[in-house]
C-alpha cells in the first residue's frame, strides 16, 4: 500500500505535482484504487446521471481551442427550438435520470436570458419539480444568474479551464471580455446566490506543466467548489490553437494525466461531485468508466437530438455523433454494468460537499 495520508492532510503543490508526474504503474493504478475507493466509502458506489442537452452552437465567445468559437465559419449554427428541449427533458425525467444539463454556447442579451429562465421553469413544472437542473450557459451577470436560480436551476457548471491567468490569457482573445477576473468573479457570485457551483480545466494543454495541474487542484480547494467537470484538450483542427499540437503530449497520456487528476482531486476533495467528461471518451470507449474507478461519481450522457450533433463539436471525433438518446443510453448502460458499476436512478445527487457547506 503506498501512504497518500500525507498527501491528503497536507496537499502540497510539489506532492501533488509529482504524482501527477508520476510514471510507474504500479503506483498510478494503487491511486486510482485508492480515490475509488475513498469515493465508494465517501459518497457510495453508484454514479449519477444528468442528461446533456446542447441547446445550442451559437457563441459569441472566441476561446482558441473551442471548435465553436464564433470566428469558425464553418460551423453550421443551430439553436434548439422549446418543443425540442422540452422533448429532452421528458426523455430524461421518464428514463429516469434524475437530472438535466442544458449547455451552450456563450450569449448576452434580453431575448436568450428570458429563454433559458423559461425553458428552466417549464421544465421544472412538466416534470413536477422532480427533475434536478443544472445549467451551463457561460460567464453571465448576477443578475441573470439570479433569475435562473430563482427559475428553478440549482447547479452551475463554468470552467475556469486554467487556474494560470497567464496559461488563461494564451488561450483566451485578449479583447477585454474574455478576462480571467470575470470569469472567476462569475463563479464567486454562482457561489454566493447558492448554486452548487461547479468549474474545471482542460488537462494537456500546449504549454501546461504538471504544476500548473497542481495549482489547478489547489485553487478548487481554494474557492471550495462543490463539483468539478475537466477533461483532456483536444485538438480540433479550426481553431488557432491547432498551430501548437507538436508541442502536445500524446492523447493516451492526457488520458493517463485526467485519471490522475480526479483521482488526486478525489482524495483532497471527498465529499465533492466529479463529473467523468465525455473528452475522455473520445480517447478510449472505456474513458468515462475508467474515471468512475478513478474516483468520479457522475456521468452526463448525451440526449441532444442526432440532426445537431455534428455541430456541437468542440473538438474533433466527438463521440456519439451518430447516436440518439436512447442509443447512447443503452451504450452507457451496457459499458457500465460491464464494469461493475451501479447507476443511482432517479436521484438528484446533490453535491454532499454543498449540503454540508450551506
Ligand atoms: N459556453 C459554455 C460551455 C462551453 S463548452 C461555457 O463557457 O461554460 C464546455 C467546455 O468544453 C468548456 O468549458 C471547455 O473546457 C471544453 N472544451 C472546449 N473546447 C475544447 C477542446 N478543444 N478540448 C477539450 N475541451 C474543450
Amino acid at each position: 500500500m503506498i501512504d497518500l495520508h500525507e498527501l491528503i492532510n497536507n496537499p502540497s503543490r510539489e506532492a501533488l505535482a509529482t504524482w501527477l508526474a508520476e510514471e510507474d504503474q504500479t503506483k498510478v493504478e494503487q491511486l486510482w484504487e485508492a480515490a475509488g475507493r475513498c469515493k465508494s466509502e465517501t459518497i457510495g458506489d453508484s454514479v449519477w446521471l444528468r442528461g446533456i442537452i446542447e441547446l445550442s452552437n451559437i457563441c459569441e465567445r472566441d476561446c482558441l481551442y473551442c471548435g465553436i468559437r464564433c470566428s469558425n465559419r464553418k460551423v453550421d449554427r443551430y439553436d434548439l427550438t422549446e418543443t425540442q428541449v422540452l422533448a429532452a427533458a421528458d426523455f430524461a425525467w421518464k428514463e429516469r435520470y434524475g437530472s438535466l444539463v442544458i449547455q451552450s454556447g456563450e450569449r448576452t442579451g434580453t431575448d436568450f436570458v428570458k429563454r433559458i429562465t423559461k425553458l428552466v421553469r417549464t421544465i421544472k413544472h412538466q416534470t413536477n419539480n422532480t427533475l434536478g437542473i443544472t445549467l451551463s450557459c457561460g460567464a453571465q451577470p448576477l443578475e441573470t444568474y439570479r433569475e435562473w436560480y430563482q427559475a428553478g436551476a440549482h447547479r452551475y457548471l463554468l470552467r475556469i479551464e486554467s487556474s494560470n491567468p497567464n496559461l488563461f490569457a494564451k488561450l483566451h482573445p485578449s479583447d477585454g471580455r474574455h478576462g480571467y477576473t470575470t470569469r472567476l468573479q462569475a463563479l464567486k457570485n454562482l457561489k454566493k446566490i447558492g448554486y452548487q457551483t461547479g468549474t474545471g480545466v482542460m488537462i494537456g494543454l500546449p504549454g501546461q506543466s504538471v504544476f500548473d495541474l497542481a495549482d489547478d487542484l489547489l485553487f478548487f480547494k481554494e474557492l471550495d467548489i462543490d463539483m468539478v467537470g475537466m477533461g483532456p484538450y483536444l485538438e480540433h483542427k479550426d481553431t488557432p490553437l491547432f498551430a501548437l499540437r507538436d508541442q502536445l503530449i500524446p492523447q493516451d497520456k492526457r488520458l493517463i494525466l485526467t485519471l490522475k487528476m480526479i483521482s488526486l482531486l478525489r482524495l483532497i476533495m471527498k465529499d465533492i461531485n466529479i463529473a467523468a467528461t465525455t473528452a475522455l471518451q473520445a480517447i478510449d470507449p472505456l474513458g468515462r468508466e475508467r474515471a468512475v474507478l478513478a474516483g468520479a461519481n457522475i456521468i452526463m450522457p448525451n440526449m441532444t437530438v442526432p440532426q445537431f450533433r455534428p455541430n456541437y463539436q468542440i473538438y474533433n471525433n466527438k463521440p456519439g455523433i451518430n447516436e440518439d438518446a436512447e442509443l447512447s443510453k443503452s451504450k452507457l448502460e451496457r459499458n457500465l454494468a460491464e464494469m461493475g458499476i451501479k447507476i443511482a436512478w432517479d436521484e438528484w445527487g446533490d453535491s454532499l460537499h454543498h449540503q454540508k457547506r450551506t
